[in-house]
């Protein structure tokens, strides 16, 4: 187990696809370090999620947690999530202003369409297929990991430029009504 170096926005590897993972691998003692490295990563950073290609791994895995976490006080709790080979598809049109920030693009946030409402499908660490519907603010989480695994980061994503903003101006000024926004929602779809 270690705390790997995250690859930073520009790094060829961040912007490639990253590869299906063999699911007869799954188990094998190197897939089961990859992971490891990537939750001790995503803690040590205080992210609320990472991908591997984020540490250099090329390949379709992504981990998600949310406790009480410093960097996202607003965000509603993620129990850690190990998702494999993940899908996720849009079950409806309904979509949230998401205000992102992620370890790979430091000092910088900005606002994101995602949907609230979608339906994952995901090996866990033990191989095990799991079929879920994932509902508001979390929804949001699992679609910027997941765009990760195509090489896409969220500031590829903001059409609205205006959002764009460092971390400090965020908290200053933008937090206190974006918490109440991400309160409404977490209080409508209970996530
Ligand atoms: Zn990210």
């Amino acid at each position: 187990m270690a705390i790997r170096e995250i690859l930073q926005i520009g790094h060829p590897r961040l912007a490639s696809r990253a590869s299906e993972v063999d699911v007869e691998m799954i188990k094998s003692i190197e897939v089961q370090s990859w992971i490891d490295d990537m939750v001790d990563t995503m803690r040590a950073a205080n992210g609320a999620g990472i991908a591997a290609n984020q540490i250099g791994i090329p390949h379709r895995i992504f981990v998600i947690e949310v406790g009480n976490n410093p960097r996202y006080p607003y965000k509603p709790k993620i129990p850690l999530t190990v998702a494999i080979n993940p899908t996720i598809s849009a079950l409806s049109d309904k979509t949230f202003v998401s205000n992102e920030g992620c370890l790979s693009v430091p000092q910088m946030r900005g606002n994101v369409d995602r949907h609230v409402e979608i339906e994952v499908s995901y090996f866990d660490r033990n191989a095990n297929k799991i079929n879920e519907v994932i509902r508001g603010y979390s929804a949001c989480t699992w679609q910027h990991e997941y765009d990760h695994l195509d090489g896409v980061l969220f500031p590829h994503r903001v059409e609205d430029k205006e959002s764009f903003c460092s971390w400090h101006v965020f908290e200053e000024f933008r937090q206190a009504d974006y918490a109440n926004e991400v309160e409404a929602l977490v209080a409508q779809w209970g996530a």
